[in-house]
């Protein structure tokens, strides 16, 4: 299939060539042309690209797994089709449509996890930014059948966030078998997944017990509907202010996002009998310490979450594009992306940076 779009052979792109050297942003990266895509594949001209931790590590090099290279990060990129692979076969997207380049590039749609559903698990995954280029350029390669359409009244860079961030938090709140009215713990919950996952609970009807530190994350939190708050610097007793916070007997559940082990064995103590510790967080060293004893005698489930399937992910840009869940986010140009990287390895970042790839 020929496209109307006129596709230059160049472009810019910030390119991770070794995990010591500098990121190079440079402006003549060669842009794969559309008669060399393969069926199946798309090329897409990003509007704009969200910065997430994974990228960090991808970056550093410092996860078990490591990344291609050279490499271009990135997975959280919202764009136009401007190009499909010849020979494409019932392609669920056409030239011009608005879609999400997401972590999960391509899966095969055909091994056992795949038709269970948790196609973030496939045996043959391609991962964007990670295992295939990603979105820290102006055009990527993507897969028709895992691209996801964006809703027409949300806006570019206000998706661009949920691809990843709001995806992640809200599938683990969804498989977290809690109902409304039920309490959950977020810990982490001012930070950049954690003000997604209080909106996306609310939005499901569920009580949050927002912890975080700090008079500016308390009122965003609040803002955004928690009900109670305990901040993790100043509390003597986390376990009981939350038990105390829960009616006495403890959270039905709580998504766990942090880098260490030990805010996932303090979520063992504060949930009720019956309850489920999401596991989301992807630290490069951690290990899951639970009391087996007491994880047990109170039938505590523990699930881990990764990402989203397709599914989720249209779930989750559904939700936001209705208005109730909005990122907080601050646009950059991409030559920024250095300085974000700094930025998001001293926990200086307040929400998201969402990288602007059209100036
Ligand atoms: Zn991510
Ligand atoms: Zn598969």
């Amino acid at each position: 299939m020929s496209s109307h779009f006129q596709i230059p052979k160049t472009q810019k792109a910030a390119i991770v060539e070794s995990n010591d050297a500098p990121l190079r942003v440079v402006s003549d990266h060669p842009v794969k042309q559309p008669g060399e895509l393969a069926p199946g594949e798309c090329l897409v001209r990003l509007d704009c690209s969200g910065v997430c931790h994974t990228d960090l590590h991808a970056r550093k090099g410092d996860w078990p797994v490591p990344a291609k290279l050279p490499l271009i990060g990135g997975h959280e990129g919202v764009g136009i089709v401007v190009a499909v692979g010849a020979h494409t076969q019932d392609s669920p997207v056409k030239l011009g449509d608005r879609v999400g380049i997401k972590w999960l590039a391509y899966s095969c749609l055909d091994c056992e996890p795949c038709r269970k559903g948790i196609e973030q698990s496939c045996e043959k995954g391609k991962y964007s930014g990670f295992t295939v280029d990603g979105t820290f350029s102006q055009y990527v390669v993507s897969y028709v059948n895992h691209v996801t359409p964006i809703p027409s009244s949300l806006p570019s860079d206000e998706a661009a966030s949920i691809l990843c961030a709001g995806v992640t938090v809200y599938r683990a709140i969804k498989y977290s078998n809690t109902h409304i009215g039920d309490w959950i713990v977020l810990p982490g919950a001012g930070g950049g997944l954690g003000h997604l996952a209080v909106q996306y609970a609310v939005a499901m009807g569920l009580r949050v017990v927002a912890i975080d530190t700090g008079a500016e994350k308390k009122n965003l939190c609040t803002k955004l509907g928690a009900e109670a708050w305990v901040d993790f610097k100043e509390t003597k007793d986390l376990v009981g202010d939350i038990k105390a916070a829960t009616g006495g007997k403890g959270a039905h559940a709580a998504v766990v996002t942090a880098a260490t082990g030990a805010a996932y064995a303090q979520a063992i103590d504060y949930l009720r009998p019956g309850g489920t510790l999401m596991v989301v967080g992807l630290p490069a060293q951690a290990k899951l310490s639970a009391d087996i004893f007491f994880t047990v005698i109170k039938s505590i489930n523990i699930v881990g979450s990764y990402v989203g399937n397709r599914q989720d992910a249209r779930e989750a840009l559904d939700i936001a594009a209705r208005g109730k869940v909005k990122c907080f986010f601050e646009s950059k140009p991409l030559s920024a992306l250095s300085e974000v990287y700094e930025g998001l390895e001293q926990g200086k970042i307040v929400g998201r940076v969402v990288l602007n790839m059209t100036d």
